[in-house]
């Protein structure tokens, strides 16, 4: 069935797009001296991928028949990671370049609950490592010796036609890695491209495997999922694969009483794609938009079952996200964003030349809130005039703050004055993970730090809220977070 797809293609330099100008300069470094010390270097992966569909890439990694501590012995920047398969990490300031000996699939085990593999170091020839990737788009290589682009899964005809397609069977693969279920649906949306009809079918079948892999992993993706401004076309496909059921039954069970296909999840997640704050919202934002619409409805239960109350939003929004967060394992910060935007974010309909409310522009939160505010403003087709207000006052600011900085900066005085700090988000300190295997300070993979905005799990069990819903009558003034900041 897969054998048209053996058949090797070499495209040269000629045939193919990319370009040694587009590939990071630090990778060019790595790819270079592996080559001139007699290895085999290609460039590997999403990065191949995207250079040929014109596209900027996230990361770039690197192949190699080098082993860990070949690498090792050449790059002085270099730490070894992963207990059983050892990956080098190259590091140039911020910035990781991860580079792995060329393996092959490791052997499968199968047991009650499905296929399994084992990680042991089993070093390949680039074509096995090319065939233990997930889908041919990914399997691509460029070789830093000869400019060429080389191809030992059909990755090249699939890019041609925009197909995603699993390398080998979907039913086994998805089965040996449910996760690659969801990181199919990551880059059907994310590219645009059709989704094979033998993947679409063999997750329809295997959805509920997704409830194996390991927590951490699954909440990983999830937030990539929103990401490259196509969160509405992915979680679509996850709520019609049936994923979404599987991981976040709340929500999904939302989309289907409040419209399936014209639910407003999918509007507010349209919004959050369009607006021009996208690709740098946080992942408390990207939360707080996912389950807005649910929120709303819990509001408005609330208010029409205690008219006479004021509905204490906070413990709402709490109610709704922590079952969630508690589940999926999300880091505190991201939760308390969340929640925190859900219960504030109504301040920013007040004009702030009215009375006090300006004040909510001191608030470590104001920049998400603003972010949050517009996206929601945007899906509900709202009056924009106050916003607009909001947005000139920040903007104020920011120039204030930028012309005093730089006025510092010249005057010779780099220390910034306290009150001059960025109005930027607020961003957590949290103690530095050790990697499995390194010493202390281990520079951080920005590929892992481009997922949740902070380590911490919620704790396992919820603590009891000394607040309940609606017991706060009207006109008492609500204690949030925000009253008590200022
Ligand atoms: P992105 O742009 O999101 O980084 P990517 O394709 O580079 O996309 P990564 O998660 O960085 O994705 O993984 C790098 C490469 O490793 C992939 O292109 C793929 O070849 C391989 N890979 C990653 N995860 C898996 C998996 N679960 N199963 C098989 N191969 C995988
Ligand atoms: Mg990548």
């Amino acid at each position: 069935m897969f054998f048209h797809r053996d058949k090797t293609v070499i495209r040269q330099r000629s045939e193919h797009c990319i370009s040694r100008a587009n590939i990071d300069p630090d990778a060019l470094k790595v790819l270079y001296r592996l080559a001139n010390t007699g290895h085999t270097a290609f460039l590997v992966g999403g990065s191949v991928r995207d250079l040929l569909l014109g596209r900027q890439p996230k990361d770039f990694d690197v192949g190699t028949d080098a082993r860990p501590n070949d690498i090792r012995r050449l790059f002085r920047n270099c730490f070894l990671i992963g207990r059983r398969f050892r990956l080098a990490h190259i590091v140039f300031g911020k910035k990781v370049i991860e580079t792995s000996t060329f393996r092959r699939q490791p052997d499968e085990n199968e047991s009650e609950d499905g296929l399994y593999q084992t990680e042991d170091n089993t070093f390949g020839t680039p074509k096995e490592d090319a065939k233990r990737r997930d889908f041919t788009v990914n399997g691509l290589f460029y070789d830093i010796k000869t400019f060429s682009v080389i191809d030992y899964v059909g990755g090249l005809r699939d890019l041609e036609k925009k197909v995603l397609r699993c390398i080998g069977d979907p039913d086994i693969r998805f089965r040996e890695d449910p996760v690659r279920m969801m990181r199919a649906v990551k880059f059907t949306a994310r590219l645009g491209f059709t989704l094979d009809r033998s993947a679409r079918k063999a997750i329809l079948k295997h959805h509920a495997d997704i409830t194996k892999a390991s927590v951490p992993r699954v909440c990983e993706e999830i937030f990539r999922l929103f990401t490259f401004s196509s969160s509405s076309a992915a979680f679509r496909l996850m709520w019609e694969f049936k994923l979404l059921s599987d991981i976040l039954p709340e929500i999904s069970a939302f989309i289907d009483r409040s419209g399936k296909d014209t639910s407003p999840v999918w509007s507010y997640l349209h919004a959050m794609d369009n607006d021009p704050a996208s690709a740098d919202c946080t992942n408390g934002v990207r939360m707080a938009v996912f389950f807005y619409p649910m929120f709303a409805e819990r509001v408005r239960q609330e208010e029409a079952a205690t008219p006479n109350f004021r509905v204490n939003r906070q413990h709402l929004a709490r109610t709704v996200l922590e079952p969630i967060a508690e589940h999926l394992h999300v880091p505190k910060a991201t939760f308390f964003t969340a929640a925190a935007l859900l219960d504030l974010h109504r301040r920013l309909s007040e004009s702030p030349k009215k009375g006090r409310s300006h004040r909510f522009f001191y608030h470590p939160i104001f920049p998400e809130a603003l972010t949050f505010h517009r996206i929601i403003l945007t899906a509900e087709g709202g009056d924009t005039t106050v916003l607009k207000e909001w947005e000139e006052l920040y903007e104020q600011e920011v120039g204030r703050r930028e012309a005093a900085r730089q006025a510092a900066a010249e005057n010779g005085d780099e220390d910034t004055p306290r009150d001059e700090e960025p109005l930027e988000p607020r961003r957590r300190r949290h103690h530095r993970r050790r990697f499995p295997d390194q010493g202390e300070g281990a520079p951080s993979n920005p590929q892992q730090t481009s997922a949740p905005d902070a380590n911490a799990p919620l704790p396992a069990s919820g603590e009891p809220r000394p607040i309940t819903v609606s017991e706060v009558p009207a006109p008492v003034a609500m204690p949030t977070s925000a009253n008590a900041c200022e």
